[in-house]
């Protein structure tokens, strides 16, 4: 797969495929996947916005790379969202964070002893997670919040070796999303998990209980609403649900 030029990124890694397996430690693969430059629209689109930006955020440095996952590098829970929006995670560099869904998520996060405080405005903030690391199936911001299907399965090796270095410690996944949820299974069989077929559908409280393929430990996944505006404003996602899923989660993990 050939580079991708970048404006922003001068030693690219174009082929997560290969990449991905190299990396040992969480660390090593979030580096890797900031340098990603894999997907030529979303190379484009990502510092295009980067170059633009909102007027509000007109005096900010935009980051306008792949954005990886954020928290401990042993958590049992990992929350699973679907691409970083344009002017939240593809400006701070950080998943969630300066974007409406952060603002809820991380609240919620809070309110359930897994954030170490409420609010996720830039990467300096201070935050932490207890427990928990964020993700997504597609590390690029993309147009319409739309990746297509190649991107999303170009992306996908990132997100399989993610699993398998947090898998010593990992037992649930909560889904924010039927994108996401779709996104994912193919991940999970890829990775180390038995998928049923047909595939489990999505669902707010949809709770699967995933074995391993190889004698491990099963993945219990959650699904749940997607943070985004369009859920919480309309109430269709409350604050109440949303913590509802992550005291499911905490419970599930053994976290007290
Ligand atoms: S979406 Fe994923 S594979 Fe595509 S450029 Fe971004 S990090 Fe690379």
């Amino acid at each position: 797969m050939p580079d991708t030029p970048s404006r922003l990124i001068a030693d690219p890694v174009g082929d997560p495929a290969a990449a991905a397996p190299n990396a040992n430690r969480i660390a090593e693969l979030d580096e890797l996947i900031t340098h990603c430059t894999a997907c030529p629209r979303l190379v484009e689109w990502r510092e295009e916005v980067a170059r633009v930006k909102r007027a509000a955020f007109r005096d900010e440095e935009y980051w306008g790379r792949p954005v990886p996952g954020f928290g401990p590098a042993d958590a049992e829970i990992a929350i699973v969202g679907l691409a970083p929006a344009a002017h939240g995670g593809n400006r701070t560099g950080r998943i969630f964070t300066g974007d409406r869904s952060g603002d809820v998520l991380f609240q919620a996060l809070y309110d359930v002893g897994l954030a170490s405080q409420p609010e996720a405005r830039h990467i300096d903030d201070g935050l932490t997670l207890r427990h928990t690391r964020i993700t997504a199936p597609v590390h690029c911001a993309p147009p319409a919040n739309k990746p297509t299907p190649t991107e999303r399965d170009t992306c996908r090796p990132w997100l399989v070796r993610e699993l398998d270095l947090l898998r010593p410690t990992l037992h649930v996944v909560v889904v924010l999303g039927a994108f996401g949820w779709q996104a994912l299974l193919p991940v999970l069989a890829d990775a180390a998990w038995e998928v049923p077929k047909p595939r489990p559908k999505f669902g707010h409280n949809a709770h699967v209980e995933l074995s391993s393929a190889d004698g491990g430990s099963p993945l219990h996944l959650l699904g749940c609403y997607h943070v985004s505006q369009q859920n919480t404003f309309t109430g269709k996602l409350s604050p109440e649900m949303l913590c509802g899923v992550l005291e499911h989660a905490k419970e599930l993990a053994g976290i007290h």
